[in-house]
């Protein structure tokens, strides 16, 4: 019998903290492939592969979190909600407070969000402010807001964020048939991690895992608080949805990185776009930038010989590389060849 996805709140609904009594807002997220990278692989030595999340209906794995964050805003009876965003997060949270038929108001640090993020909270009708200052202030002017005002916050620091995002755990051990040796992401403001090291935990739990991996996060070298140890007061990077100097889940990160046994390094900007055009043009994925953070580093771990032989390893590549594509061509000359309605033309301007 054909099988339908049901979007991640009612495939894992006894994983979650929802009863088939509630309005669950759903735009089908979740469900995303797991790619096999040979080329990847066999220069690492290890059998890689990569999560998919810019297939996410808004392109990203924020609506895993978005679907059970405004889900549990309607059953509060809340009216409006609002998120800071370096752009993804606004992107899922208009989405699906469209859907919802609630207000939502959205803070975006000023110039430094990507044009097809910013595209997205305005066609869905979100209320953009713009802020003079950077993610992390736009973080607390939001919440100061919902503790003041009558506005519901979708940041994951919103609890009802990580357990949808622990679902994209879940998947992966299905899709493998157990956990992988090792797990890669990037790290911002550190939500992500902090859900998969929980998902993963809970499926070794259920017992549809035998083990859990080792969690290895990957920052911007420019925005990498956790290399640091401590919050970064100006960060910078071209990988803007990683631009993140103070992350909110501070300690659920670093515990997830520990009691994993795995690590959380950095990467410089010219590595993560060599690592987007290879995810490109080897495995046929267009990711933005930060996404291609955790292949950056799985490449620079396998050079310096970290790589265990053999291992699986799956990277989640976080979102789709159409919400930016001026930084994806940036390097490129883009001056097509015009012919003449010819084919004799065609083939010559071709080589045949
Ligand atoms: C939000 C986001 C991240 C960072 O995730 P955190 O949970 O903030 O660590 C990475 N990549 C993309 C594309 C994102 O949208």
């Amino acid at each position: 019998m054909a099988h339908v996805w049901r979007g991640i709140i009612r495939e894992y609904l006894d994983r979650l903290p929802f009863t088939e009594e509630d309005r669950i807002i759903s735009l089908g997220e979740g469900g995303t492939p797991l790619v096999h990278a040979p080329s990847i692989s066999q220069e690492v030595g290890a059998d890689v592969y990569v999560k998919v999340e810019g297939m996410n209906p808004t392109g990203s794995f924020k609506d895993r979190g978005m679907t059970s964050a405004i889900t549990q805003v309607v059953k509060d009876g809340d009216h409006t909600v609002v998120c800071a965003s370096t752009g993804n997060t606004s992107a899922s949270a208009a989405a699906y407070a469209a859907h919802a038929g609630l207000q939502c108001v959205v803070m975006i640090p000023q110039g430094k969000i990507a044009a097809g993020k910013m595209a997205q909270a305005i066609v869905h009708g979100a209320r953009l402010v713009q802020v003079d200052g950077n993610f992390d202030e736009c973080l607390d002017i939001v919440r100061s807001l919902s503790e003041d005002y009558p506005v519901a916050l979708v940041n994951s620091v919103n609890p009802y964020r990580l357990q949808g995002q622990k679902t994209a755990a879940f998947e992966i051990v299905d899709q493998l048939g157990d956990a992988p040796d090792i797990h890669m992401l990037p790290v911002g403001n550190a939500g992500n991690i902090s859900a998969y090291w929980m998902g993963f935990a809970e499926a070794r739990d259920a017992g549809g895992a035998t083990r859990t991996p080792r969690i290895w996060g990957v920052q911007a070298a420019g925005a990498a608080p956790f290399v640091a140890g401590h919050p970064i007061k100006d960060p910078e990077t071209v990988a803007t949805a990683i631009r993140i100097g103070k992350p909110a889940s501070w300690d659920l990160a670093i515990a997830a990185r520990d009691e994993s046994g795995g690590w959380i390094r950095a990467v410089e900007d010219a590595a993560i776009l060599a690592a987007q055009a290879r995810l490109a043009a080897d495995v046929g994925v267009f990711v933005e930038p930060a996404s291609a953070a955790p292949i950056a580093g799985l490449l620079a771990a396998a050079a310096q010989g970290e790589v265990p032989q053999g291992a699986t390893i799956t990277c989640t590549v976080t979102g789709n590389g159409l919400k930016d594509t001026a930084t994806a061509l940036a390097g490129h000359e883009v001056e097509p060849t015009v012919i003449p309605v010819d084919v004799a033309a065609a083939a010559k301007v071709l080589g045949l």
